[in-house]
């Protein structure tokens, strides 16, 4: 089975996959922490976006793989755990930017393939549902306020020791959602068969007792379905 949880940042899809992917073991896919792993090493090579040839080399030469460990998603670049160093606010305007590019996302489409025939699986990211898994068996669009969002991200960095003001989380994110959500290819957007849920004002522990509920039905119907040969 795949569960797909889509949305923009901050709507607490993380927390809500890992804890979904815990209870029913399930492997948890990331799939923003792929994109952040190559906005890293385009970081780290001073690579432009403008360069073709010089996005080519480097999209075809980086080998990124995600494990888990102690309950725990470690992230693998070119063999280095780089699972700390791509939860930064450059990063993630790199991880953006770059996931706007066609030659990155179908690089990164096919990586995110082969990842989900892991198993049963719970992936999030924006277009999970839409052009990943499309044929998800459940979908769901996590979406909140951009104050509720903004905080969230904000004590979570101020929690991992980053200087950062409120105002420039919300800008941070804002103009991230922008940029996400109306590129060209795989826009963020709810698929037509996604189940919306807004976390705003919700406890993490009430959104992961709903999903759970949607994916416990929706496994009774699958199975019933495979009893009458349907
Ligand atoms: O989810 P996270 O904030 O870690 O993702 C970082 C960036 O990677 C997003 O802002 C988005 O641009 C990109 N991304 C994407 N498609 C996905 C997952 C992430 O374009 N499926």
């Amino acid at each position: 089975m795949i569960v797909a949880i889509d949305g923009p940042s901050g709507a607490g899809k993380s927390t809500l996959a890992k804890r979904v992917a815990r209870d029913l073991g399930f492997t948890y896919l990331d799939t923003g922490s792929i994109y952040r792993a190559l906005a890293l090493k385009i970081l780290r090579r001073s690579v432009d976006l403008t360069d073709a040839a010089a996005l080519s080399d480097i999209v075809s030469q980086t080998e990124i793989d995600l494990t888990e460990r102690n309950g725990h998603l470690q992230v693998f670049l070119d063999g280095e755990d780089v699972s700390a160093l791509i939860r930064t606010p450059e990063v993630s305007q790199m991880a953006s930017k770059a996931s706007a590019l066609k030659i990155v996302r179908q690089r990164l489409l096919d990586l995110q393939r082969a990842l989900g025939r892991r198993g049963d699986v719970v992936a999030e990211g924006r277009d999970i549902g839409t052009v990943v898994f499309p044929e998800a068996e459940v979908k769901i669009y996590l979406d909140a306020s951009i104050e509720e969002r903004a905080r969230r991200r904000y004590e979570e960095l101020r929690a991992a020791g980053r200087e950062v003001s409120l105002a420039e989380t919300v800008g941070e994110m804002q103009e991230r959602d922008k940029r996400d959500s109306q590129r060209d290819i795989a826009p963020l957007c709810k698929a037509d068969d996604a189940v919306a849920i807004d976390s705003s004002g919700l406890t993490a522990d009430g959104v992961a007792q709903e999903v759970l509920q949607l994916i416990k039905r929706e496994s009774s119907k699958i199975k019933n379905d495979r009893s009458l040969g349907t």
